[in-house]
Parts: C-alpha cells; sequence; structure tokens
C-alpha cells in the first residue's frame, strides 16, 4: 500500500560524464563521476578517481547529468482526454474536463492505469518529480486516492499527490454564471449530491498519515484548494490547517484568468490574493498555479509572504489565458516552477518543451532585453524552482552531494548536442526529451537507453486504450450533457470581457 518500503538500491558509479551544477555564472558543465550511495548523492569527484569498478555502475561516457525535472502542476485525472477539447477559454473549457452535475465512472484499477500513463512520458522526458492535482472526478474516496498513489509507487516516479477539493457549485464560482442558466439547471448544479467538506478533508488527512510518515517516502499525499472563489472561507480556512499540522504543499489555481481577476472585485472586493492572505492562505507551503492576471499589489504579497507560483506556458496559451508576469515575479523574489497542467490544456506532459516555451514567450513584451527571460532562468524553474516548491530545496533540483539521488542523463550523440555550445541552452532551446538515455529516482533506474524498465510500456498502452474506451462508454450520458451546460458559461465570458481590470496579460489583438 504505502511508500514506506523503499527498493534497496546498491552503491554506484556514474563514470565518464559531464554533471550541469549551478555555479556563480549559471548552469555550467564538468567534467565528474558522481558516486550514488542508495538513494543519494554521496560523493561528485575530479574524473578518473580510482575507484573499484562495479557492475552496477553507469556509463556515463557522452552523457549530460541534470538533476530529474520537476513537473509541479499536472492532473493525473485527465490523462484520458488527451486531443479531445480545442479553442475553448477556460471557464467554458472546464465543463468538458469536469462534469459540473456530478461525477464520471471510473473504477480504482483504471485509474491506477490513466496515472501509469503519464508518468511514463513523464519520466521518459526527464521528469522525476510530479505534483499532481488530481480531480477525483469518480467522486473522492480513498480508492482513488489509492489507486493513484499505486500507479506512482509501481513505475518508481516520486509524487506529491493531492485531492483537488472544492466546496461550491461551479456556477457560483464565476460571476454572471448563474444570470444566463435556467433556473431547473441552476437547481440541478445546486443540488448535486457532493461529498461533506469535513468527510472530504478526514480522507485526504488519512492519506497524509497513510504515505507521509515513511522516513523518506517517494509518493506522498499533499493538499490542494481547486481555487480560492471554488471554496468557502471556512473551507479555505479548514483546509490551510491540515496543510499546517502535516507541513504538506497546498495547490491552488489563481488567476489563471481574466475573469479570476474580476472575480476577486465581485465577490469579496478584493483580489483573490489579498482574500487569500486575509484568511491564512498565502504560506511558504502555497503553490499558486498561474498566476497570470496579478497585480503588481498582488506580486509584492506573493513574494512577502514567501509562496511558489508555477507556470504552465503551454496551457496558458492553449486556454487563451494569458502571459505571467514571469520576470516580474523573479525579480520580486517568488519562487517559480514550472507545469505541464493538464492533458486537456497541454496535451503532453514533457518539462523540456515547458522550458522551452518559458525560455522565449517573455520576451515579447516590449521590456528592456536585460530583462528577458532566458534559459539559465527556465532550467531553474523546471529543476530548482519545482524542488522549492514542493518544500524539497534540500533533497530536490541540484546535483550535489547528499541530495536525492533523482537525475536525467542525456545523450549527446543527437542534433540537440552538435556542436556543443553553450549546455544550458543546447538543453532548453533544442531538447525535447528525444536525447534521455537514462533516469533514476532515489539512485533506482527507472528508465534505460529511454525506455521505461519499471513496467512494460507496451502493456501499459495496451491497458490504457481498453480502460479509455471503458471510460468513454460508461459515462457517454454525462458526456453528451456538458454542452447543455456552455450557453450560460458562454454568455458570463462575454460579459466579463466588458468589465475594466487594472492589468493586462494578453498581447495586442489582430
Ligand atoms: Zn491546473
Amino acid at each position: 500500500m504505502s511508500g514506506a518500503v523503499e527498493k534497496i538500491v546498491p552503491t554506484r558509479w556514474i563514470r565518464g560524464g559531464r554533471l550541469l551544477r549551478h555555479g556563480q555564472g549559471g548552469w555550467q558543465l564538468e567534467a565528474s563521476d558522481v558516486r550514488v550511495d542508495g538513494d543519494r548523492i554521496a560523493a561528485i569527484v575530479a574524473r578518473d578517481l580510482a575507484a573499484p569498478r562495479n557492475p552496477v555502475d553507469i556509463d556515463g561516457s557522452g552523457r549530460i547529468i541534470i538533476p530529474g525535472l520537476v513537473n509541479a502542476h499536472l492532473h493525473s485525472n485527465d490523462d484520458f482526454l488527451r486531443g479531445r477539447i480545442d479553442k475553448l477559454p477556460l471557464e467554458v473549457y472546464m465543463l468538458m474536463a469536469v462534469p459540473p452535475t456530478g461525477v464520471f465512472d471510473i473504477k480504482p484499477e483504471d485509474i491506477e492505469i490513466r496515472t501509469l500513463l503519464g508518468a511514463i512520458e513523464g519520466l521518459k522526458t526527464g521528469t522525476t518529480s510530479f505534483l499532481d492535482d488530481c480531480y477525483h472526478i469518480d467522486r473522492l474516496r480513498p480508492e482513488s486516492i489509492d489507486a493513484v498513489m499505486r500507479g506512482y509507487e509501481r513505475i518508481g516516479a516520486r509524487a506529491w499527490v493531492t485531492a483537488n477539493l472544492s466546496d461550491r457549485p461551479i456556477s457560483d464560482t464565476i460571476p454572471f454564471v448563474n444570470d444566463y442558466l435556467d433556473d431547473s439547471v441552476r437547481q440541478e448544479l445546486n443540488s448535486v449530491d457532493r461529498l461533506p467538506a469535513p468527510i472530504a478533508l478526514q480522507y485526504c488527512e488519512d492519506a497524509i498519515r497513510r504515505y507521509n510518515s515513511a522516513d523518506q517516502p517517494r509518493v506522498r499525499m499533499a493538499m490542494a484548494a481547486s481555487g480560492p472563489q471554488r471554496c468557502t472561507d471556512k473551507f479555505l480556512e479548514a483546509i490551510w490547517e491540515v496543510v499546517e499540522r502535516h507541513a504538506v504543499p497546498c495547490v491552488s489555481h489563481v488567476l489563471e484568468t481574466r475573469i479570476q481577476g474580476i472575480t476577486g472585485e465581485v465577490f469579496y472586493g478584493e483580489t483573490l490574493i489579498r482574500h487569500m492572505a486575509r484568511l491564512g492562505c498565502l504560506t511558504p507551503r502555497t503553490v499558486i498555479a498561474h498566476g497570470i492576471w496579478v497585480t503588481d499589489a498582488d506580486i509584492a504579497q506573493i513574494a512577502e509572504a514567501g509562496s511558489s507560483v508555477v507556470h504552465n506556458p503551454t496551457s496558458n496559451l492553449r486556454l487563451g489565458s494569458g502571459v505571467a508576469p514571469v520576470g516580474k515575479m523573479l525579480r520580486a523574489g517568488i519562487n517559480v516552477a514550472l507545469g505541464s497542467d493538464g492533458m486537456t490544456s497541454n496535451d503532453a506532459q514533457n518539462i523540456f518543451l515547458e522550458m522551452r516555451l518559458a525560455g522565449c514567450i517573455h520576451n515579447i513584451k516590449g521590456q528592456a532585453f536585460d530583462q528577458w527571460v532566458g534559459a539559465n532562468e527556465a532550467f531553474t524553474m523546471g529543476t530548482e524552482g519545482g524542488a522549492a516548491a514542493l518544500g524539497a530545496s534540500q533533497e530536490l533540483g541540484q546535483v550535489e552531494v547528499g541530495m536525492l539521488a533523482d537525475l536525467c542523463l542525456l545523450n549527446i550523440e543527437s542534433a540537440a548536442y552538435v556542436p556543443l555550445n553553450e549546455p544550458v541552452q543546447n538543453i532548453v532551446f533544442s531538447e525535447y526529451g528525444q536525447s534521455v538515455s537514462t533516469v533514476l529516482v532515489g539512485g533506482e533506474i527507472v528508465v534505460d537507453e529511454g525506455r521505461v524498465v519499471t513496467v512494460s510500456e507496451s502493456e501499459i498502452y495496451g491497458l490504457a486504450r481498453e480502460a479509455a474506451s471503458r471510460f468513454f462508454t460508461d459515462n457517454r450520458e454525462a458526456f453528451a450533457r456538458l454542452r447543455e451546460f456552455t450557453p450560460a458559461f458562454e454568455r458570463a465570458y462575454a460579459r466579463a470581457a466588458l468589465v475594466d481590470y487594472p492589468t493586462n496579460r494578453w498581447i495586442p489583438g489582430e
């Protein structure tokens, strides 16, 4: 059941490779051998140290060794929905991914396969740590939490898993929607049989106790409040009590869209960031997903609170959400991580792609070019930034002695590295996972020669096709009904566009 049982891994050397380390001048390569004892990096020494050779050693020649990447925002519940939704903004798109009237049917075995499917793509593209903000669309229950955990455990990934919580009907979370809903539909949405908030919290806290108590759990439970406006104030406060009691990260979608910006003023008479701060929900454990439509005052408040922001550039473009002010956040001292977001809004789980986009998209705002976000910043967000968001800066995000041996080896016999000019730029701008040869999590090899070795990829793909087909068949009626709700959300979206907002995160129009 639990991640408590760590696999025994031997002492091994990675010899002959080149290690990317974060020094004064940014990320730089050095020729070093790395010794891994159990799950940790025990030594980094100049090449050719006369250490005994051992059959479990890894040949690092022709390899760049980088820290395992961190995907700090994803939703594994979306993993059967890849490629289904196009040209919709978040407020309308969400209806297609999360059913507003209740739940989809899915068995725990299929949830496990769904989790494995996404984790295969993540590991093969160098991600070793996942912050999976899971919407339990089957109605939250301990078995569904356990199924997600089992998926990550089986494949050997490091994961923080949440149960995405909210206690308000979706029509009450977006300004103006209720003005356009038929009475019968509004009543239906209001009378959805939700899991009572105390029980949902209890399930989360029980899972924290089950999974997080081991010495060095590889898979553990974190918390998530879907968004501040999606929860009552009382529920938000109760969630952060659990967060503080157990010292776990807490994810929340905040100011992802312009409408969410307006929401703060309409619902609370203050920005959503101020609202969270007032309720005690803006802390160093708070992981803000997106943070696009923040004001300058919000940025200052996030920096002061020490909260992290997860930047999801592909998803933000795909849903037309806007471009987050990442340069400004970094200059304010905010920790910024990277995420793929869900498979419905990306539709890939590949942090190399997010690093590349993060290293490009912030240069088009007409600011001085010394304020652009480049390769070094993007690589830091995908590694150290993610580790800090997880509260794991001492253990993850760099390759240094004493840290966990979560590593990714890139094969330089690849067009991306010929010639190898500025390594961090070669990686951020030319790599998309095609050169990943070996991935280790806690010293254990999980990807070898580009293939996952802990599970059979082809077997999981076969099972995932069957499980996805069952999912669509079993939920045919629920999917057919989703379009009934969209007109009211589309009208609310159009009306909100007419309301003034103090900042703009879209680029000038056609
Ligand atoms: Zn999200």
